[in-house]
């Protein structure tokens, strides 16, 4: 049986992403300022990440904003090899999930850190970043 015929093409794709923010605008200013916080629900106190405009616990609209320790433990992580289109061009990255000291668990990038030295129980640190396009975001680095 032979293959069927295929035609490869070598051109690029060019995703373009509009996410709406604006409930958790304060997030991503605060970020770009090296802030790192989250919301704070205002009627029972439920502190959540990523922020939340609406209380998953009682469903209030009304939030203030807390910031967040920097300091977390590694809990897990994935060394993405075989990278999806939107992060085409991209050398492999780890995905890690980061428990904070207050016990919220964070997903970024961890950053700096082989994947064969990433272990569970492992001291990180958040920090701000600020992409080739503008936009801010986090990573864990090792502390
Ligand atoms: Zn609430």
């Amino acid at each position: 049986m032979s293959e069927s015929p295929t035609l490869h093409s070598r051109r690029s794709l060019t995703l373009k992403f509009d996410i709406p923010i604006s409930k958790t605008k304060e997030f991503w200013d605060s970020l770009r300022a090296g802030r790192f916080v989250t919301s704070k629900c205002s009627k029972c106190g439920n502190v959540t990440f990523p922020p939340q405009a609406d209380c998953p616990n009682c469903m209030s609209g009304e939030f203030s904003w807390v910031e967040l320790g920097r300091d977390a433990k590694l809990v897990t992580f994935t060394h993405v090899r075989v990278t999806p289109a939107s992060f085409a061009g991209i050398d492999p990255y780890v995905i890690a999930i980061g428990e904070l000291k207050d016990g919220l668990k964070v997903l970024a990038w961890l950053e700096g850190v082989a994947p064969e030295k990433a272990k569970p129980g492992m001291n990180m640190r958040v920090e701000a970043r600020t992409s080739a396009e503008g936009n801010p975001y986090y990573v864990f680095v090792a502390a």
